[in-house]
């Protein structure tokens, strides 16, 4: 497949233009940001390992019955996913109190839900993704009310089938962020990525941190961190 020119730079990704006009090829950079790009930096290695695990994420979603917009895993940092138009919701899905949750409603980290919970954020950097309601969502029309019920059908789907993948190497799933997208056809599906950048990783018994929060919260080991998370989904 012939790779063309770049549509568009992210934080962390770039996407490019291929000769099928359905198709882009996604490169993880391992660029970091947080707190909607105050906090600049690098992490060595984790555009491979963000790349690798988003895939095995999106297969066996697919597996399980989430389309997604996986296409197939080029290389170490470049993979081939269905082009879509990206529904500007992000969506979080939370099993343990953590991160902003916790912040927002005055409450310790680590409390473990019942049930999981799901927010959205208005995906607008300027406006720096303020949360917003499905109410909200439909009056600005960032998506149907169909589109809307499919996205929380799905997300719901998704953290069933990464939690009990996730408990099964040891790992607790804490929260994640999901972005979806619309196909040519209109086909609700999966995109982004799914990684230690976008999801909560505490180790089981220790509750260490395998995800972002070391580099956002400058806590060191943070490669380690992502290495140790590869080596959980993938064996040494
Ligand atoms: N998250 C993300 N991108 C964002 C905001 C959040 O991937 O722009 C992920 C984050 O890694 C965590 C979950 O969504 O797994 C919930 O994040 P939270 O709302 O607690 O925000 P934070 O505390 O990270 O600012």
């Amino acid at each position: 497949m012939e790779i063309k020119e770049m549509l568009y730079e992210g934080k962390a990704k770039q996407v490019f233009a291929t000769e099928d006009p359905e198709i882009v090829m996604v490169h993880y950079k391992d660029d970091a940001t947080a707190f909607n790009g105050l906090k600049k930096g690098t992490i060595t290695g984790k555009g491979v390992i963000n790349n690798q695990v988003t895939n095995f994420m999106m297969q066996k979603l697919e597996q399980a019955g989430v389309p997604t917009h996986f296409v197939q895993e080029l290389n170490e940092r470049d993979t081939l996913v269905k082009k879509v138009q990206i529904v500007p919701l992000e969506v979080i899905i939370r099993n343990i109190s953590a991160g902003s949750f916790a912040k927002r409603f005055g409450v310790e980290e680590g409390i473990v839900f019942e049930n999981p919970t799901i927010e959205y954020s208005y995906k607008n950097d300027d406006l720096g993704d303020p949360m917003i309601n499905t109410a909200q969502a439909l009056a600005l029309k960032l998506a149907t009310p169909a589109e809307i019920e499919t996205i929380r059908t799905m997300a719901f789907k998704v953290n069933e089938v990464m939690k009990t993948f996730f408990a099964e190497v040891g790992v607790d799933l804490v929260d994640f962020k999901l972005e979806f997208g619309r196909l040519s056809d209109g086909t609700i599906v999966l995109a982004d990525e799914i990684s230690p950048d976008t999801c909560r990783f505490w180790d089981s018994k220790t509750h260490e941190k395998l995800d972002k929060d070391r580099f956002r919260r400058d806590l060191g080991g943070v490669e380690d961190a992502y290495v140790e998370m590869r080596r959980r989904i993938f064996g040494a």
